[in-house]
């Protein structure tokens, strides 16, 4: 009896897995079709200047609009790319983008305000990636210095050494580099001294939970090790303006969230910026 039990459960088991599996496979299929399709958008939300409250740079971040005009989490999809290796045309395809949006932003006077993109360790480990990035500056001829990479640690690092060779060709490029969603994953204290870092992001869920003061210890650690090591810092995930004036009291450069602006087209961007000028 009880090995019938055992064989069924594994049975479910390998259903399981399997349902997974083919649900991932139909989720790439979907997600490489809207890629092809360009139904894929970029959309950017701001990041501000604690001392100026202004906005002083955009993170650009993906959407993925479904048939019924929701959209489906990147948290969902861009596993789901790396795991297929769609990631690096589709991480080619925001950097140009962001690119293209930077030069319209900065023709339009804003001139000092920063793109921050996402860049997956796939894409830092796939062939010539620092060498196609170089094609699209050229192309675009935007000021490298105002575009930012995040880095988020979300796959194991295998092959650390190519993944840091990459970080500092890009650096040579002139980009600025920064460590996403740090405190989370894998990331290492080691890599602070091997990887090119200009920034640390302090990831949201040290700062969703601010009052009992166990998290606020976290972030406040964080931005201390940032400034020792020359780095400057933002937080992600601000909703509350108590959130916003700790960060600023701990020394804390930006900050990003729900509190100021969700993410937005670059049309209704290039609204909020007009809008802010306007009230100053
Ligand atoms: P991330 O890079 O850490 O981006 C910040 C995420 O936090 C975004 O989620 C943003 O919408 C969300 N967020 C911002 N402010 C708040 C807030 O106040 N409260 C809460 N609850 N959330 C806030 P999103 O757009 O869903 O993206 C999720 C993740 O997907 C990103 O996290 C990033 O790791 C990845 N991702 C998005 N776009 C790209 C991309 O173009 N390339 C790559 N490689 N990854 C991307
Ligand atoms: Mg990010
Ligand atoms: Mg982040
Ligand atoms: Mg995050």
């Amino acid at each position: 009896r009880a090995k019938k039990n055992s064989t069924l459960n594994h049975f479910w088991y390998s259903f399981e897995i399997e349902e997974k599996t083919l649900w991932r496979i139909e989720l790439i299929r979907r997600l490489t079709s809207a890629f092809e399709r360009r139904e894929l958008e970029l959309w950017f939300q701001p990041q501000l200047c604690l001392n100026s409250m202004k906005v002083c740079g955009v993170e650009a971040l993906l959407r993925w609009p479904d048939a019924n005009g929701k959209f489906i989490p990147p948290n969902q999809f861009i596993p789901a790319a790396e795991y297929s290796g769609l990631i690096v045309d589709l991480g080619l395809w925001v950097f140009r983008e962001a690119l293209r949006s930077a030069r319209m932003l900065h023709a339009q006077g804003y001139k000092d305000l920063t793109i921050a993109v996402n860049v997956s360790i796939i894409q830092l480990r796939s062939n010539n990636f620092a060498q196609n990035i170089k094609l699209l500056l050229s192309e675009f001829t935007v000021d490298p210095s105002l575009i930012e990479l995040e880095i988020t640690e979300s796959v194991v690092m295998d092959e650390p050494d190519v993944v840091i060779q990459s970080l500092h060709q890009l650096k040579e490029l002139g980009f600025k580099i920064a460590i996403d969603d740090f405190g989370t994953g894998f990331s290492s204290l080691s890599y602070l001294q091997k990887m090119p870092i200009d920034r640390l992001k302090v990831d949201r869920q040290f700062v969703q939970e601010f009052t009992p003061d166990t998290q606020a210890h976290i972030a406040e650690t964080i931005i201390a090790l940032a400034h020792k090591l020359n780095l400057s810092t933002i937080a992600e995930g601000v909703e509350r303006p108590d959130q916003a004036e700790f960060l600023k009291e701990i020394g804390c450069e930006q900050v990003q969230g729900y509190l100021y602006a969700r993410p937005m087209p670059l049309s209704n961007l290039f609204v909020h910026l007009q809008n802010q000028n306007n009230s100053l």
